[in-house]
């Protein structure tokens, strides 16, 4: 369980100009310039864009009246869609405990990798380098003791920013805010305190209830009361088993030959297939996710006919799938690699064929698995992995908690 909370554990992490973010990441033309995604009305700007004005939901001919070099191109949901589970795998690989809030923001609650990983200003650090590096997208980390706080904190800290507020003081980082900061105040409720002359977060904390209630009514009342006092008793609560897991790694030096790369892949095999098994799930998919070195994205799927927590069969597909992008992969490198199971289901009650024909051993598996538990990801590997350990003489894949 999450233990109670008197110290700042929770992380909100939230990317910055999500949607822009993703398009100026794929299109190098578009880096460091005015734009926006949407070309109705504003979906999201890139931070070059906000600085001139141009705000979400402005209706683009507005918004070039603000911005007259903006350059507007067309949503790609499903560009975003994948980015948003590159960011949500490496948020699971963090921490266990995950809320996610949307496409592009998540409470984690990482009091308990204190021993294992470090303190939680640590793990927001780490986090934010692997999202960085892997995923090339800015994410903004707030960390607090309070869910609210957190979000508030983030949002502070934006762009591509970490602020911690320490619990000794959290009023002195809320009170001076305005009170559109408080959850739940929109124009309507903002115009009525403003009105009363409540203009701070402080000044809602000094209203006393009675008073807020009387402006908002009773529930809202209450809400503010309590958000502006800082008492926010929520936990971070586990999100909805999610229907795929998987892994991925940014590639760098971008060079490495076709032999590499394949041990890479069978790290990131073992890595996923052990939390499939972890979870008591199978899987039907495979997916590979390519980034090549001229930008270029790339995903290939393969179902079996049945389901599996096999390593060597689902790995035995994913090599095959990376056998059909080699002269692609040698012609133009490879940036990112990502390993994804999909269509995956509970293991109870279901029958396992026996597979004769390979090495396939489920008793193998487990063995492994229990090394693993005991000793660390990178206690034991596969043969493959083991002569890629010894040549190059980094970690291959950073260590974190199942
Ligand atoms: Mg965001």
């Amino acid at each position: 369980m999450v233990p109670a909370n008197n110290q700042a554990t929770i992380l909100h992490a939230d990317l910055d100009a999500f949607y822009a973010s993703v398009e100026q990441r794929d299109n190098p033309a578009l880096q460091n310039m005015p734009m926006a995604v949407g070309t109705g009305i504003i979906l999201s700007a890139s931070y070059q864009a906000r600085a001139m004005g141009v705000k979400t939901t402005m209706n683009v001919q507005v918004a070039k009246q603000y911005c007259p070099g903006l350059v507007t191109v067309e949503p790609r949901m499903e560009a975003y869609d994948s980015a948003s589970q590159e960011v949500f795998e490496i948020f699971d690989d963090t921490t266990p405990y995950v809320e996610a809030l949307s496409i592009d923001e998540a409470f984690l609650e990482v009091g308990g990798l204190r021993k294992i990983v470090g303190p939680p200003i640590e793990v927001a650090q780490i986090l934010r380098n692997r999202i960085a590096g892997e995923t090339g997208l800015p994410i903004s980390v707030g960390i607090a003791r309070t869910k609210f706080l957190a979000k508030v904190a983030s949002g502070a800290s934006k762009p591509d920013g970490l602020l911690l507020v320490e619990p000794d003081s959290e009023l002195e980082f809320l009170h001076p805010l305005p009170v559109r900061s408080l959850w739940g105040v929109g124009k309507v409720a903002e115009g009525k305190l403003l009105a009363k002359g409540i203009a701070t977060v402080g000044e809602v904390a000094n209203a006393g209830i009675t008073k807020l209630e009387q402006i908002l009514g009773k529930s809202s009342g209450e809400h503010l009361y309590n958000l502006a006092n800082n008492i926010d008793n929520r936990q971070v609560t586990k999100t909805k088993r999610r229907q795929s897991i998987g892994a991925q790694q940014a590639l760098s030096p971008k060079n490495m030959n076709y032999a590499e790369i394949e041990t890479l892949l069978i790290a990131l095999v073992d890595r996923v297939t052990k939390r499939l098994r972890d979870g008591n799930r199978l899987a039907k998919t495979v997916m590979l996710r390519f980034r090549f070195g001229d930008f270029r994205s790339d995903t290939r799927s393969v179902s079996v006919a049945d389901e599996t927590d096999s390593t060597p069969e689902l790995l035995a597909i994913a090599r095959n799938i990376l056998r059909n992008r080699r002269p692609e992969i040698e012609t133009s490198g490879l940036t990112l690699i990502g390993f994804t199971l999909a269509n995956l289901s509970t293991g109870e009650g279901i029958q396992q064929a026996l597979d004769f024909t390979n090495n396939a051993s489920p008793k193998l598996d487990i063995a492994l698995d229990a090394v693993k538990d005991r000793f660390g990801t990178n206690s034991i590997g596969r043969a493959g992995l083991l002569s890629y350990e010894e040549s190059v003489h980094t970690p291959v894949i950073p260590d974190t908690p199942d």
